[in-house]
């Protein structure tokens, strides 16, 4: 299935994926619950859950290790990682708990070093790729919030690779690279169309924004630059982008208003070790310093889904559609059959449902095609008669398809070629 981009259009109104979210139904927002903290509907959750599995799949599958921490921790963490005074304007107000102050955690860092920290680290466990979907609280001023894009609250698919030398650790990010450049051409990305690379440096002259290193930033940032030259990656240079920790090579994409944001990025660290004793025990049987190297995959999830939205303007490939199937039985009378389809659809783990309510057939196509759905089956006298389906694609108009295996295996394969 090809998707033309939305962003060499004009029509970016349309697109939008508030607009749409809303008359998909896909999440909602409530002042009750508070700005900023997206609802996920059971069809927007669909999408979620699409997302997340994607994503802890293929991170398992290359070699991550998932694990789940807590969204609260001790204010002192924050603050022996250096985020505290960093990040202190994005972060909620301390919660006291027993006289000791808590966070929401704005970021995953800290509690993947704490993890790593429960046993001592043999060389041969590295890389260690520490993974995590993980919910992160961020202030962000009212003004900034937008739909699902900038949120106060979002999962990111977050990861720390514990690596044992700089050779490993050039290498880990290039392998963290092609896994961000194979997943954006799952979602049919490409390079200067729809994202770029930025390798964002530190600034040695501003040791109150950027960790105090000068030799270790001047090598880190050669390593990034070198291997960005050697994949053969067109990127640009900014100054002044780094985290405080190290600089990082981020994929700047444009949302359908224009506006660029950092949609993944993989970070060298020179600092964490040294602050978390970050070590391992190495071939000589003693204890050495690891590197580390922070990365997001897909992002956030809440940010992804706002660009997908967008991107297919609400007509998702199958494998993300909320529904994939709706069979439209064209009188009461075909309802029994058309349940009977629908229990196959279902065994076979294809999202669909029956749309019985009492009005015409035309309405309900045009129902369905607002939308959106991928799949029609029309179920009249003659598909109950010979036990057969009538199919009609979103995209390509009626199948030639009549029989319901036959569908199920095509529709199968298509859910897992992610097309
Ligand atoms: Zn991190």
């Amino acid at each position: 299935m090809v998707f033309s981009s939305v962003m060499e259009t004009d029509s970016g109104k349309s697109h939008d994926h508030k607009k749409l979210g809303k008359e998909l139904d896909l999440f909602a927002f409530s002042d009750s619950v508070g700005k900023g903290l997206p609802l996920f509907t059971p069809k927007g959750s669909v999408i979620r859950r699409e997302l997340e599995r994607f994503i802890v799949d293929e991170e398992i599958r290359r070699g991550y290790l998932h694990v789940y921490t807590p969204d609260i921790a001790k204010l002192d963490l924050y603050k022996k990682s250096g985020h505290y005074p960093h990040y202190k304007d994005s972060m909620y107000s301390p919660i006291e708990i027993d006289d000791e102050q808590f966070m929401l955690r704005p970021m995953t860092c800290p509690h993947h070093f704490e993890l790593y920290l429960r046993k001592p680290v043999s060389y041969r466990e590295l890389p260690m790729r520490i993974a995590e979907l993980a919910k992160l609280y961020r202030y962000e001023q009212s003004g900034e919030l937008m739909g699902l894009q900038r949120v106060r609250t979002f999962c990111l698919a977050d990861a720390h690779i514990v690596c044992a030398d700089e050779e490993q650790t050039v290498a880990e990010i290039g392998n963290a690279l092609d896994l961000i450049e194979y997943i954006t051409s799952v979602f049919e990305l490409k390079l200067d169309a729809d994202y770029r690379y930025r390798l964002s440096l530190g600034d040695r002259a501003n040791s109150e924004k950027y960790y105090k290193n000068d030799a270790g930033w001047e090598k880190a940032e050669g390593l990034l630059r070198a291997l960005m030259q050697e994949r053969g990656s067109k990127f640009g240079e900014a100054k002044d982008e780094a985290a405080f920790y190290g600089p990082k090579i981020d994929i700047q994409m444009k949302n359908v208003n224009g506006k660029e944001d950092t949609s993944f990025t993989v970070q060298y660290d020179l600092c964490m070790p040294d602050r978390f004793d970050l070590s391992y025990i190495g071939k000589d049987g003693a204890k050495h310093r690891a590197f580390v190297v922070h990365r997001s995959s897909i992002g956030a999830i809440e940010r992804i889904m706002a660009f997908l939205i967008e991107k297919y303007a609400g007509a998702f490939p199958l494998w993300l559609a909320p529904v994939q199937v709706r069979v439209l039985p064209v009188s009461e009378k075909h309802a029994a059959y058309a349940n009977e389809v629908l229990a196959a659809l279902c065994a076979a783990n294809i999202r669909a449902e029956v749309d019985d309510v009492n009005v015409s057939l035309g309405k309900k196509i045009r129902n369905a095609k607002t939308e959106k759905i991928p799949y029609l089956f029309v179920v009249g006298d003659k598909e109950v008669e010979a036990k057969t389906i009538s199919v009609e694609s979103r995209d390509v108009g009626k199948l030639d398809i009549t029989s319901l295996s036959d569908f199920i295996t095509k529709a199968s394969d298509e859910i897992k070629r992610q097309v």
